[in-house]
């Protein structure tokens, strides 16, 4: 049996709702082989990020080589990449990444940021390298000036992104005020409506990680980017409806459901 091999460039959370963990448990719940190349490694629970390390480049240069030499990889995510540095780092790898998911990942549900601020700019260059980009409001708002507040608004954020060279844009609802959750995927040369009822919960740490995760693993098991994405949409709804209650703080979506 050789399953397809995903790779998530993404920092670690230690308590395991978000980051590299739940990438990696959302990987393998959806029958693939998770690697990792590690670029910060945060102490964090349910309650909020204690502390953040970030790694020297060299060392991040070294998991994605060790990864990629070794390793037919058919997606790769990246989540947590915390410096412009970083960012341009994964850029000059861009060639060798194929169906790249760009989960932009600026500040954790629980507030703290996980991205200097200086760096945000530098986020257009792995964006234009993308198969798809997936920014909920805040993080389009930082992107493309536009800070979403319905479907219309959403469909320009996901236009801008697809300009700046992504083959496509997730703009995703969560944080838009509305009562229905909707996604919007924008595409070259088409518009794609998801919705779904939103659930009453705080347990969404580490929604973003999970949702990237899962469409980088059915586009590495040969889906189309608009069946990956649904599918990933439709994992997360059931992941978050679990209401997983696990930690002190306000939980984390369950990522093997
Ligand atoms: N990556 C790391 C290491 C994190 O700690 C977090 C949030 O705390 C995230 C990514 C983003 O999490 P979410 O999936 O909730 O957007």
């Amino acid at each position: 049996m050789s399953p397809p091999v995903v790779l998530t460039i993404a920092g670690s959370d230690s308590g395991g709702g978000a980051g590299i963990q739940a990438d990696l448990k959302t990987i393998e719940a959806g029958g693939a082989f998770g690697t990792s190349a590690i670029t910060s490694v945060t102490a964090q629970n349910t309650q909020g990020v204690r502390g953040s390390h970030l790694l020297p480049i060299e060392d991040i240069e070294a998991q994605i080589d060790a990864v990629l030499e070794d390793f037919d990889v058919a997606a790769v995510k990246t989540g947590m990449l915390a410096t412009a540095d970083v960012i341009e780092t994964v850029v000059d790898y861009a060639d060798r990444l194929p169906n790249l998911v760009v989960d932009p990942v600026m500040v954790a549900a629980s507030g703290d940021r996980l991205l200097e601020p200086d760096a945000e700019e530098v986020y257009e260059e792995l964006i234009a390298e993308s198969t798809l980009v997936t920014p909920n409001a805040d993080e389009a708002a930082v992107l493309t000036g536009i800070n979403p507040k319905n479907e219309g608004e959403a469909r320009e954020v996901g236009e801008q992104l697809v300009e700046l060279g992504s083959d496509a844009a997730l703009v995703k609802g969560g944080h838009i005020p509305i009562p229905e959750v909707t996604d919007v995927l924008v595409t070259a040369d088409d518009v794609t409506t998801i919705r779904h009822p939103r659930v009453e919960t705080n347990a969404t740490h580490g929604s973003g990680c999970t949702l990237s995760s899962a469409v980088a693993t059915r586009l590495a098991h040969g889906d189309d980017l608009t069946a990956a994405v649904e599918s990933g949409v439709d994992l997360l709804s059931r992941a978050i409806r679990y209401n997983l209650d696990v930690g002190g703080g306000p939980g984390a979506v369950h990522h093997t459901v």
